[in-house]
């Protein structure tokens, strides 16, 4: 049997299937039978429990991980929600029906927002779970025990689960449900465990099953033949194998200079130590959403300065506040929008509020001065040439030297020729250029299957900005999730791409499989993928090639 889905990282793995126990049922709608105080009693209690639970749970782990179970600590203890149980239990309702309906009203006003609000829903249906077991007297469904490795199947795994999973004993996940920005994806990729969510009919595979997980194709297969196992693991090995931080570079010597994408101070010195040339993109937007006013130059400044002090005489290039969508701050004076992701994203929304782009900009030049590093910007969701302009002249009035955009509004990439005379460099953020492209909202599950930057007219919109800085002389990188899939990073080089942005933990498997490759074969692999019909047609088609040539040598 062979099941696909969305893959999650490099890895694969081979083991015997270990699977998780169904969710819990919704409980009945039955009146309450005991007193009004004596249920809401019984419910704050159980909500106290499973926040104490999840901020236990956050105290173990790092990073990512840590954010998602307090943020789920905090849904528990949120006054909307305990309210509405209060008032559901009031009206006559048991304490596990008034939490459930209570959580799903909150869901659906997240949904309601789109974007990654919608995607936290799964989380808060965590949430709900576990108080409604802690209520109901029943286990929450934990990650079986087992004294030996296995691959973990799931409908859905919570992150609170994701989290916690021994590494030493789940080699793979597979999850019916989730999309690839789903924080099981999230976590399994930042824990390096190859999974495949969105596994419609992994419900069918039993305990015990032996399976080749193969993430990079997005593929489950049952009871493999011992060929396939033996390719498997073959190929698993040769992915896992560790390369040494040297300089990114292509076979031929080209160099392709690796880059981190930082969304946190913090997390800067590990990017080092991964061998980040520089910082192709700090996310900048996580200072503001943690306040009610735009950030104080000084704060602003300290906090760059941090992220900015271990790339000391390196490049670091910073993008501008890009809210709007799923991010809204009060003070940009965001509103309702049906549609937020094509809404005041961005460069739009700055440019109503110069004020706080100018704040921005003084305080990195400010940390630049303070660390010494070569301080780069680039605007977000720039359209256009006007657009442009603006960004640039705006930023070069306070003196910094590198000034260039993010293509990611396929305008700007159709526009690339006229754009890149203007610009120091363009980075393309393949994460938005693929849902614009495809017209697929990128936090929507039930078009998950669109956000694949292996789609030819992704492709096509990168070989534009690529021809375009070619000829402007300018560089052009990608800091989108599609620099840090390996065989990808391989094609967009082809396609123009000069520099590669990733998340650190990627820079290794990228920085390998970048130097097995010449410019010629990488351009070679890039016409391949552009002629193909489908995302799953160009990535076939570039390991059909691959599998040629390893045959041929
Ligand atoms: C992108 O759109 O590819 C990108 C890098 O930006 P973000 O994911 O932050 O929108
Ligand atoms: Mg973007």
């Amino acid at each position: 049997m062979r099941i696909t889905g969305i893959g999650v990282g490099r890895g694969i793995a081979v083991g015997a299937v270990l699977r998780m126990a169904e969710p819990i049922a919704e409980p009945v709608d039955s009146p309450r039978t005991g007193d009004a105080a004596a249920e809401r009693a019984r419910l704050l209690a159980a909500l106290a429990e499973t926040a104490a639970e999840l901020a236990a749970r956050a105290a173990l782990v790092d990073g990512d991980a840590r954010d998602v179970l307090e943020a789920q600590s905090l849904m528990a203890q949120d006054p909307t929600v305990i309210d509405d149980a209060a008032a559901r239990i009031e009206a006559g309702q048991s304490a596990e029906r008034a939490v459930f309906d209570a959580f799903g009203a909150y869901r659906r006003m997240l949904e309601g927002m789109g974007g990654l609000m919608a995607e936290r829903a799964a989380d808060l249906d965590d949430v709900c779970r576990r108080t409604v077991a802690r209520l109901s007297g029943v286990g929450v469904p934990e990650v079986p025990a087992s004294d030996r490795p296995f691959v973990l199947v799931a409908h859905d795994l919570a992150p609170a689960d994701t989290a916690a999973l021994d590494l030493d004993k789940v080699l793979a996940i597979v999850t019916e449900a989730g999309g690839p920005t789903s924080h099981t994806a999230i976590l399994a990729k930042q824990r390096r465990l190859p999974a495949i969510v969105g596994a419609a009919g992994c419900g069918g595979l039993a305990d015990g099953q032996v399976v080749v997980v193969d993430a990079p194709a997005g593929l489950v297969v049952a009871d493999p033949s011992i060929a396939e196992v033996d390719g498997a693991r073959a190929r698993g090995s040769v992915a896992a194998a560790p390369c040494a931080p040297t300089p990114g570079a292509l076979a031929d010597g080209t160099r392709v200079p690796l880059l981190a994408n930082l969304g946190d101070a913090t997390d800067a010195p590990a990017a080092v130590a991964l061998g980040a040339e520089g910082v192709g993109l700090l996310r900048t937007e996580f200072l503001y959403l943690e306040s009610q006013a735009a950030p104080s130059v000084e704060a602003q400044t300290a906090h760059y300065a941090e992220a900015f002090r271990p790339f000391a005489g390196r490049r670091v290039i910073v993008r501008v506040l890009d809210t709007g969508a799923d991010k809204q701050l009060a003070f940009l004076g965001h509103e309702h929008e049906e549609n937020p992701a094509l809404g005041r994203r961005g460069l739009r929304a700055l440019r109503e509020h110069e004020g706080v782009l100018r704040d921005q900009l003084e305080a990195l030049v400010a940390a630049r001065d303070q660390t010494g590093v070569e301080l780069a910007v680039m605007a977000p969701m720039v359209a256009d040439a006007d657009e442009t302009e603006y960004f640039v002249a705006l930023a070069r009035s306070f003196g910094i030297a590198s000034v260039g955009i993010t293509a990611e509004v396929p305008s700007s990439a159709v526009l690339a020729d006229q754009l890149a005379p203007l610009v120091d460099f363009i980075s393309i953020g393949t994460n938005d250029l693929t849902q614009y492209a495809l017209a697929a909202d990128r936090m929507l599950g039930t078009v998950a299957a669109y956000q694949d930057p292996w789609h030819p007219a992704v492709l096509r919109l990168v070989r534009l900005v690529g021809q375009a800085g070619a000829e402007a002389g300018v560089p052009v990188g990608v800091c989108g999730e599609a620099a840090g899939d390996p065989l990808l990073a391989v094609v967009l080089v082809g396609l123009g791409a000069t520099e590669l942005s990733m998340s650190p933990a990627l820079l290794g498997e990228v920085r390998a499989e970048l130097g097995a490759h010449t410019l010629a074969e990488a351009r070679e692999l890039a016409a391949l993928a552009v002629g193909a019909r489908s995302a799953a047609e160009a990535r076939a088609v570039v390991e059909a090639e691959l599998s040629r040539r390893s045959a041929r040598s």
